[in-house]
C-alpha cells in the first residue's frame, strides 16, 4: 500500500538513499532539500529550512496536499561543526542545536498534529556516538541524544494514537559529512569498528524502512544502532 513519505534533507547522502528506497517500494515520497533540488525521479523536492517552524509549516502543507497527509516522517536533515571546547563558538554550538535538535522537533511536531494517520511513524536519525559523546564533537553528540530525549518523550505522548517513533543510531556511513573527518577521525573510527569498514547508506535506508513497515509495528521508542558492531564494542 503507498504511503506518504517525507524525509527531510533527501536531497543527498543518508537522506537521499532512505527516499530511493520508499520510493522503491511504491510509496508517494517527498524530500526537503535547504540548498539544491537533485531532481530525483519519482520524488517531489520541497525546499525548507528544518530550522525555521514556519518553512517547515509550510513544506508540510505543500507535501500534505499533493501526496495526502504524512504517514511516515523520517527526521533526517543534520549538520557538524566540529571544534574543541576552548574553541567552539557560540554559533557553532547554536547552529548545531538549531538543527539537529530544534529542527527535528520542528518537523515531528507538524507530523505528529492531527492528521497523521494510525500507524504513523516518526524516525529520527541520530548518530551511534550519542550515549558515548565524540573529540571535539560536543556540540554535536549531545544534540544527537537531544534527539534520543525527544523520540523517547514523543513516543509516549503518541503511542495512543498507534504512531511509533523510534531511532537510528548510524555509525560512520561514506557520506559527505564522513568525508569531511580528518584522516586521524576516520582511521580511529575504523579501529572501532569490528566489520572493519563504514557503512553505505543505503545500509542505513534499509534498516529505516523496515522500523516503518509493518514488520515493525511493536517496535517503539528504541535508539537502533547500525553501526557495524561498534556500540557493543565499546560497552
Ligand atoms: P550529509 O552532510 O551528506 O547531508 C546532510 C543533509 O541534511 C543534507 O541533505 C542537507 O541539505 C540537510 N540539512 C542540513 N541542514 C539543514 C537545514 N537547516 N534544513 C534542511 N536540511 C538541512 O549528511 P549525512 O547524509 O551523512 O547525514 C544524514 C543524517 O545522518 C544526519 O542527521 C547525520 O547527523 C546522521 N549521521 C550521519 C553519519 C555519517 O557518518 N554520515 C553517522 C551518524 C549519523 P543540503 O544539502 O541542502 O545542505
Amino acid at each position: 500500500m503507498s504511503r506518504s513519505v517525507l524525509v527531510t534533507g533527501g536531497n543527498r547522502g543518508i537522506g537521499r538513499a532512505v527516499a530511493e528506497t520508499f520510493r522503491d517500494e511504491g510509496d508517494r515520497v517527498a524530500i526537503t532539500y535547504r540548498t539544491e533540488d537533485p531532481g530525483i525521479p519519482g520524488v517531489l523536492a520541497v525546499r525548507c529550512d528544518v530550522t525555521d517552524s514556519e518553512q517547515v509549516d509550510a513544506a508540510f502543507d505543500e507535501v500534505e496536499a499533493r501526496h495526502g497527509a504524512v504517514e511516515v516522517l523520517v527526521a533526517n536533515a543534520g549538520v557538524t561543526a566540529d571544534n574543541l571546547l576552548a574553541d567552539m563558538s557560540d554559533e557553532q554550538f547554536r547552529h548545531v542545536y538549531e538543527t539537529n535538535v530544534a529542527g527535528t522537533f520542528y518537523v515531528a511536531r507538524r507530523a505528529g498534529t492531527a492528521p497523521m494517520p494510525d500507524g504513523g511513524r516518526i524516525i529520527a536519525i541520530s548518530s551511534a556516538i550519542a550515549p558515548y559523546g565524540a573529540y571535539g564533537q560536543a556540540n554535536y553528540a549531545s544534540s544527537k541524544a537531544g534527539q534520543i530525549g525527544l523520540v523517547k518523550s514523543l513516543m509516549r505522548e503518541l503511542a495512543p494514537r498507534g504512531i511509533t517513533v523510534n531511532a537510528v543510531l548510524p555509525g560512520p556511513v561514506q557520506t559527505d559529512m564522513y568525508d569531511e573527518l580528518s584522516p586521524e577521525a576516520k582511521a580511529g573510527h575504523l579501529r572501532s569498528i569490528p566489520l572493519g569498514r563504514c557503512g553505505q547508506p543505503e545500509e542505513i535506508a534499509g534498516v529505516v524502512a523496515f522500523l516503518a513497515s509493518s514488520k515493525a509495528a511493536f517496535i517503539n521508542g528504541v535508539a537502533l544502532p547500525v553501526d557495524g558492531g561498534a556500540l557493543g564494542h565499546l560497552i
